[in-house]
């Protein structure tokens, strides 16, 4: 898998934390020379992350831009000012992570705002970037995408209207992707994780860190890092090995 994955160059969303920073970490833990773009909206983040590669492997090179996908413009102009020979023409593998649930309102009471973030987020997002990516992949019949949805895209809860129908969408836009994409050597996979501590209830919470805590509170959930270790799997698979769909639960998770 090292011998894979080396040198390759690597955009993650959401990279300032959970599952997208631990994903970062264990993609040079795998191959310590790979080349990694790191986004999200709170640079300071992604500058302590860059450092932190960098004390773990002299050989990492690490690209940190401040992105918000949620945001068509901003997505554009990333692309425009991302360096192209450098990095832009050399992208082998894109993980959509970057995504948010807020609240837990009934379809009633949820606010338009927050329908609008999580679709514009975890779907418009996604779908903007994959599109981005899909011509550069396309011209060297290479490439791998890899999108993180969730149990929740699955199992709709009540309460999760919003939040399960964007994962339901990104389930559902990966694989009519992948299979519009099967003559090509390009792999499109999402990944659906069920319970993993990170700040993601933290943000469901709207910043109330107790009642996030809670959630937690007599389980073992997963952590950032055993999606990571997933997602850098499917990403190491031999060029013809397509991990297409993978569900990950912690064991107490029915
Ligand atoms: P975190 O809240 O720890 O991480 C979410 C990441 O997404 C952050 O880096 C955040 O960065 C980024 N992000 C949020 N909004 C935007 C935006 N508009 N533009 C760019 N980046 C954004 O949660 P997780 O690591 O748990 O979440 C990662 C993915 O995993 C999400 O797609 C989530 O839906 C999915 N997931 C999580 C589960 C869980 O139980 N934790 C279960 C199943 C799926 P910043 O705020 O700096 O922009």
């Amino acid at each position: 898998v090292a011998k894979r994955l080396s040198g390759k160059t690597i955009l993650i969303t959401g990279a300032s934390s959970g599952i997208g920073r631990a994903t970062a970490l264990e993609f040079v833990k795998t191959a310590p020379d790979v080349r990694l773009i790191l986004t999200a909206r709170r640079q300071e983040q992604l500058e302590e992350l860059k450092t932190e590669i960098e004390t773990l492997s002299g050989a990492a090179e690490v690209l940190v831009k401040k992105l918000d996908v949620s945001e068509p413009a901003d997505i554009k102009r990333f692309w425009a000012e991302l360096p192209k020979e450098e990095w832009k023409d050399k992208l082998d593998i894109l993980v959509n992570n970057a995504g948010l649930v807020k609240g837990f309102e009934h379809v009633g009471d949820i606010a338009e705002e927050d329908v609008n973030i999580m679709y514009n987020t975890n779907v418009t997002g996604l779908i903007n970037m994959t599109q981005a990516v899909i011509p550069l992949f396309k011209t060297r019949d290479a490439g791998t995408i890899i999108n993180i949805g969730s149990i929740a895209g699955r199992e709709p809860y009540p309460g999760g209207s919003i939040y399960c129908s964007t994962k339901a969408a990104v389930r559902a836009f990966t694989e009519s992707l992948r299979k519009e994409l099967v003559s090509t050597r390009i792999r499109v996979a999402v990944i659906d994780p069920g319970q993993v501590e990170t700040e993601f209830s933290v943000v469901r919470f709207r910043g109330d860190k107790a009642k996030a805590d809670a959630v937690y509170a007599g389980v073992e959930p997963l952590t950032g890092e055993d999606i990571a270790e997933i997602v850098v799997f499917v990403a190491g698979r031999r060029e013809n090995v397509v991990i297409a769909d993978t569900l990950v639960f912690p064991s107490h998770q029915g």
